[in-house]
């Protein structure tokens, strides 16, 4: 899962960064009005974490942009005051959430979570596929009850399948999503991935589409 920060406060954008990053998200950053723009213009964002008072160009004016472009990601706003006339207008701008400055990083991720999980048709921050079990509040991976050990970026392809399994998702896909903007990017590397995914969590689990891309399934609903 992808996430775009769009923060001109230095001290908040980090804090926002590694608290994200830790729990499991590919984080790019902006620190004006004019790069988040364009960021969320270009690159296929699951959340953006939008503040409302940027440099060059506003927080609203960004939004509006987007929704009219037809740029539909969730967007969580962040706003410095209390404002009730503010929320409306942001809500009413096409805004997912929105949350007031000063909050708990505890209560911004559990806010992405089920803002990112909305869009996916995803009720529970717990996701299943047949005994297989992801736990996007904690982290955790289980099959049939047995906890399964996976690196950062593991985890990271794990995730985005689960929530959108069923349905195919390419390589080039998962590289967009698993990868900030400014890491180095090879979709081989997906492949060595869901090589090391399968032999954790069952072979049969990740179908590969031939020339498209690959489908998370549960093999036991698949068999009967
Ligand atoms: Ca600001």
């Amino acid at each position: 899962m992808r996430v775009l920060v769009v923060e001109d406060d230095r001290d908040l954008r980090e804090q926002l960064k590694t608290a994200l990053g830790d729990a499991g998200y590919a984080v790019d950053t902006a620190d004006n009005g004019e790069d988040g723009q364009f960021l969320g213009e270009t690159e296929p964002y699951d959340l953006v974490i939008l503040d409302l008072g940027l440099p060059k160009v506003d927080g609203m004016t960004i939004l509006k942009g987007w929704r009219s472009q037809g740029r539909s990601m969730p967007v969580l706003i962040l706003s410095a005051r209390d404002r009730w006339s503010e929320k409306v207008e942001g809500l009413d701008l096409g805004a997912n959430d929105y949350l007031t400055k000063p909050f708990h990083m505890g209560e911004l991720l559990a806010r992405v979570r089920a803002n990112v999980r909305r869009t996916s048709d995803q009720v529970s921050a717990v996701l299943e596929s047949g005994d297989l079990m992801l736990n996007t509040a904690t982290g955790q991976v289980t099959v049939g009850g047995q906890p399964i050990k996976l690196t950062a970026y593991q985890f990271k392809v794990l995730d985005y399948l689960m929530h959108h399994r069923g349905r195919i998702v390419s390589r080039a896909e998962l590289t967009e999503k698993i990868y900030a903007q400014d890491h180095e990017r090879d979709s081989n590397t997906i492949e060595v991935f869901i090589g090391i995914l399968r032999r954790k969590i069952g072979t049969d689990r990740i179908v590969t589409e031939k020339g498209l891309g690959y489908r998370l399934v549960d093999p036991a609903a698949a068999n009967g």
